[in-house]
């Protein structure tokens, strides 16, 4: 005949409930970490993925991100320029506020591109009163980064384009300068008088 028999906890001796108690203990505290390690590795994975959509790398100093939570973006303007705008992210190098605008289909930084980059430098000169010296371009799923100096001629550049731009808003003169590639894939393309 088996000597065996299950008791409850209440009814088990002073020593097994001492046992069991431990055993519990110990098996809260396996549960407690066994979370944590759960969500300890959800940040890092979110981070790790958020580093790879962005571009953003280790080493960077992150001081807004859009859509962050954490490091929520920040929004730029300028009442004299008439201009506003708010970068994809935020980091710090040197001591400067670095822009960063994530393109997720671009291939290679066009002319549209680095203009919306050189204004946000010139939205954080205006409203920081330092001058970036740079800012990053993200680009395509694999999200390359493309520095993109703010020097003195691209900032010469970017004057004649604020200008040709605020002409055309006061009803100035626009001239098309359509590319065959992209009005081969354009929905309006047959409506569009200026096509080629
Ligand atoms: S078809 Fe007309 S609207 Fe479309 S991309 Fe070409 S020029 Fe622009």
């Amino acid at each position: 005949m088996s000597a065996v028999r299950r008791v409850g906890v209440e009814g088990a001796p002073e020593v097994v409930r001492q046992l069991l108690e431990v055993d519990g203990n110990f098996a809260l505290l396996v549960t407690i970490l066994v979370i944590a390690a759960i969500v300890v590795d959800g940040i890092l994975g979110g981070m790790k993925r958020l580093r790879r959509d962005t571009g953003i790398t280790r080493r960077m100093v992150v001081k807004a991100v859009d859509g962050g939570s954490f490091v929520p973006a920040r929004e730029f303007y300028s009442h004299r320029l008439g201009l506003a705008g708010r970068p994809d992210a935020l980091v710090e190098e040197g001591g400067l506020l670095i822009p960063i605008e994530r393109k997720a289909f671009g291939k290679r930084p066009t002319d549209k591109d680095i203009a919306q980059l050189l204004v946000y430098c010139r939205l954080i000169e205006e409203q920081v009163g330092v001058r970036p010296s740079h800012g990053y371009l993200i680009l395509g799923p694999a999200a390359k980064r493309w520095r993109i100096e703010n020097s003195s001629e691209r900032r010469e550049w970017l004057d004649g384009v604020l200008l040709e731009m605020r002409r055309a808003l006061e009803g100035g003169p626009c001239v098309a300068t359509p590319h065959p590639r992209k009005c081969a894939g354009c929905g309006v393309r047959e409506g569009c008088e200026v096509r080629r």
